[in-house]
Formats: structure tokens, sequence, C-alpha cells
């Protein structure tokens, strides 16, 4: 971050008070794990499952130079500038809204059920073709992530751009707030969080927050396909509107797409001479492409440039990702999040690819979907076919009821259920997998396939 001094920052958090022998003193560094302090850091204590606040002294036996503090004051730490706060997440959010007037970057967020994280990694690959770009690292996409992708922007930042999630209501429309972008997208509506959120017009809702911080001359990009979207915007705003999608009224819209196992390739109409590639698989994912081509052009980057760039975009680890697998196999590993939707777009793309051996899939439990989980879980029947796959692995107590569904349709030999000990599953599948096989292991982060893939994945 460009270097900042202590007496700004208590300007910025709004402190009650402050005690530092050198208000002129700057940092250039703001963290919130103490391991990560160094010299010149801002040290934020935030409560989680521990507080923050019992890290102090690490933070400054690794050189901190200052800390927000909003425990009792008898109880501030010495050697160090200490900056009272009532709230450090407020403080967090506040200082990053200064930094981000002082840094004045153009915003883009992004939001939606799913592919945030591919669609802001796409995003920020084309603006580079003409911009500084400074993006979201990995998925720090909540009121604690996005503070703090704001304040490591260098100086020289010209777009940042921001993922934005939520789980509940209220979120999005503080993250938004905080950012007020220039533009802002939705990925897509499904099923993720419904637990909290009890329907897809809530949800619905819930991503539109996004509209609350826009610049009232900025540009909000949507899916042509979701007319929830369309039911439930807000009838005030001056804001542009641009809608991405296959169907022909889209205003960006893919057509010609070819998919590979490796790539994609498709054309779209805003320049009909450039055929794009993206190193990813399936048609979801040109669905974040146009997201990010729909932005390039925004700010003025050829259709040109952009495929170049696009190109080589690298996608954030676990996502539809190819790995080798044991004895010449090799996997499919989707195994870091999942909601129906993204589940059904997988299974569609994954079924269409070329492969010389067997096609197999192993399921998990898709969570946080409440009521409705068992019926949705059922649903997922419709995307499996027993013509497209060899063996069907389900695990997970929610993935219970797509067994069920699924008896009636497919071989009992065929379709397997297990739950508990992953072991008996890792071993059935070590068995089983030979040369040429492709395996698609798909489920939430907290059903944890991630270490089935770790079993079955060749390691270097
Ligand atoms: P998170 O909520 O964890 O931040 P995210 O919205 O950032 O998720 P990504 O990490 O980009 O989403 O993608 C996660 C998975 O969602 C991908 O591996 C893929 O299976 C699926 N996915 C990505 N994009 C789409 C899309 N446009 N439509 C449906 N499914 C998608
Ligand atoms: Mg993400």
């Amino acid at each position: 971050m460009k270097p900042m001094r202590i007496i700004d920052v208590v300007k910025a958090v709004k402190a009650i008070d402050y005690s530092s022998d050198n208000r002129f003193a700057e940092i250039t560094s703001v963290v919130f794990d103490s391991r990560k302090a160094s010299r010149e850091s801002l040290f934020v204590p935030l409560k989680g499952a521990t507080d923050g606040h019992d890290y102090v002294q690490a933070a400054i036996a690794n050189g901190a130079t200052a800390t927000l503090w909003s425990a009792p004051e008898e109880e501030a730490p010495e050697g160090i500038a200490v900056i009272l706060v009532k709230d450090t997440l407020t403080a967090l959010q506040d200082l990053a809204r200064a930094y981000l007037n002082e840094i004045n970057p153009k915003v883009v967020a992004i939001t939606g059920s799913n592919g945030k994280t591919t669609t802001k990694d796409m995003t920020a690959a084309v603006l580079n073709a003409k911009y500084n770009v400074h993006k979201t690292e990995g998925n720090y996409n909540n009121e604690i992530g996005l503070p703090y992708t704001i304040l490591e922007m260098p100086a020289d930042t010209e777009v940042v751009v921001l993922e934005m999630g939520m789980s509940g209501f209220g979120e999005i429309s503080l993250l938004s707030k905080l950012a007020t972008p220039d533009v802002a997208a939705i990925t897509l509506i499904g099923e993720s969080h419904l637990e909290f959120l009890g329907s897809r017009r809530n949800i619905a809702k819930a991503k539109l927050e996004i509209l609350e911080g826009l610049k009232s001359d900025g540009l909000f990009i949507y899916p042509i396909d979701e007319p929830l979207l369309r039911e439930e915007m807000p009838i005030q705003g001056d804001y542009h509107k641009a809608t991405f999608g296959i169907d022909h009224t889209a205003s960006v819209y893919a057509y010609g797409i070819q998919s590979g196992k490796e790539e994609t390739s498709f054309k779209v109409n805003i320049d009909e001479t450039v055929i794009f590639s993206i190193p990813v698989l399936g048609e979801y994912n040109v669905q974040n492409a146009l997201v990010a081509l729909c932005i390039a052009e925004h700010f003025g980057i050829s259709m040109l440039d952009a495929k170049g760039y696009l190109e080589h975009f690298e996608l954030t680890e676990n996502r539809s990702q190819w790995v080798p697998g044991i004895k010449g196999s090799q996997i499919l590993n989707d195994a870091y999040n999942a909601s129906p939707t993204s589940m059904k777009a997988v299974l569609e793309a994954y079924r269409h690819l070329p492969n010389e051996g067997r096609r197999f899939i192993l399921l998990g439990d898709i969570l946080e979907l409440g009521e409705q989980s068992e019926k949705l879980h059922a649903d997922l029947a419709t995307a499996i076919d027993p013509e497209h796959f060899d063996q069907i692995y389900l695990y997970g107590e929610e993935m219970s009821a797509l067994f069920e569904a699924l008896k009636e349709t497919f071989p009992s030999e065929r379709l397997h259920y297990i739950k508990g000990d992953k072991a008996p599953l890792v071993s059935a599948l070590q068995n089983t997998l030979e040369e040429n096989d492709q395996l698609l292991i798909k489920a939430s982060f907290g059903t944890d396939l991630l270490s089935v893939v770790k079993s079955l994945r060749v390691s270097y």
C-alpha cells in the first residue's frame, strides 16, 4: 500500500484517542494476522473464534508500528502506537474507504451465486491489457477480505476488481457502499445459501444490494436469462445496464461455442472477427468470460487485446481443474464448492468432453440448502443419465436423496453410496480407476472431498 501516516489513520478510523511518540510515522501494510506483521505494519485485532487483541504482543514482537485497540484502555500495550477505536472491524472498513478515496481507482465489483472468483480473475486479466489492475486475492470477498484487498492496493492502481460474497441480507449492501463501484456485475442467481435466505427471490434481492453503492452513472451487468433480477430490480437509479448470455437479445452474447477438455472457444457479438479461447472447460465459464468482456468493452479495450489476455488468465486453484490421477487416470477437481446450479452446469460440461476411457463421477453433499436440501439433491437426478456415466459415487448424508432418486434409473452395480468414513470410498476408487478413466469430483468445501482428491492424485 501507499504509505499512510499514523495521524491520517487516526482521522480515517475516527479514533476515540491515540498514543504515539510519532504521529507522522508511516504504515505501509495493514495486517490482522500477527504472523504477517512486520516493520511499518498496522495491526488490526479482530474478534472471531479468538480475540485478535491477544495477539498484539506477537505483532509487536514482529515489529509492527501501530495497532488498533478496542479492549479496555488500561490494558493497551506499550512500545507501539495505539489507536483506540470503538470497533476494530468498522475501523478497518473506514480505513479502507479512506485509502480507496486516496488512490481513487475505478472500481469493479462482482457478485453472484457461482463464478465470482473465476469472473474476477478473467476480468482482471483482460483489464491488464490497458491498466494497472489490483484484484481480490483468492476468495477474500467478505467484510474483512474486501477492505483488506483495498488496503493492499499499490499506489498506481488504476482499476481494482473486487469479489463480493455473502450468506445473508445486508452483507453485499455493506460491501457495495464501502467500495462504491463504477461497474457492478451479478454472474448468476443460484441456490447457494438458501438456508439463510429461504427462496431464490430473496437470493436475487440480496445480490441486487450491489446496486446500493453503485455510482449513479455506473454500469450494472446481469444475466439475460434470469427474470428474477428484472422483477426485483429497484426502480430508482440512473445507472446504465448491460446483459450477457447465450440468448441473442443480450447486449453481449456468445455463439459458436466449441468445448474441449482443457479449453473452450467462442465468438462474441461485440467483434465477430475474433475467436476467443479460454483455458477452462464448460459453457458456464463462457458466461463468466462474457462478463469480463462486457467490462473490457466498457473500459475501452479492443476485443483483440482482450482475447490475448483472456487466453492466459489463471484460474484460482480447485475450480474445475484437471489433475493427474493414479494409474494414468484424470481427475476433474471441482471440490472447492458446489451448489445445485453449479453441479448441473459442470455435469453438463463434463459429459460432453472427449475421453478415451470411462467416465466416472463422485458427488458429495451440497451444504447450507436448508429445508429444501432433500428436494434439491434429489432433483440432481435430472442431470444424470445412465448413458453418460459409467460409475457414480455419492458421498454424504444429503446425497442419500439423490441415491434414492437414481436407484430407479441406474443399474445398482454402477451406483455407489457411502457416508461417514471416507476410507472405503477412497479404496473403492483406487481399486476401480484405470488408465484414461476420467473422474469428476464435486461437493461443497465442508464435505471435504478435497481429501479424496489428494488421495487419488499423483503428486510430484
Ligand atoms: P465462492 O462462493 O466460494 O466464492 P465463487 O462464486 O467465487 O464461489 P468460483 O470459485 O468462481 O465461484 O467457482 C466455483 C465453482 O462454481 C466452479 O468450480 C464451477 O464448478 C462453478 N461455476 C463457476 N462459474 C459458474 C457459472 N457461471 N455457472 C454455474 N456454475 C459455475
Ligand atoms: Mg469465490
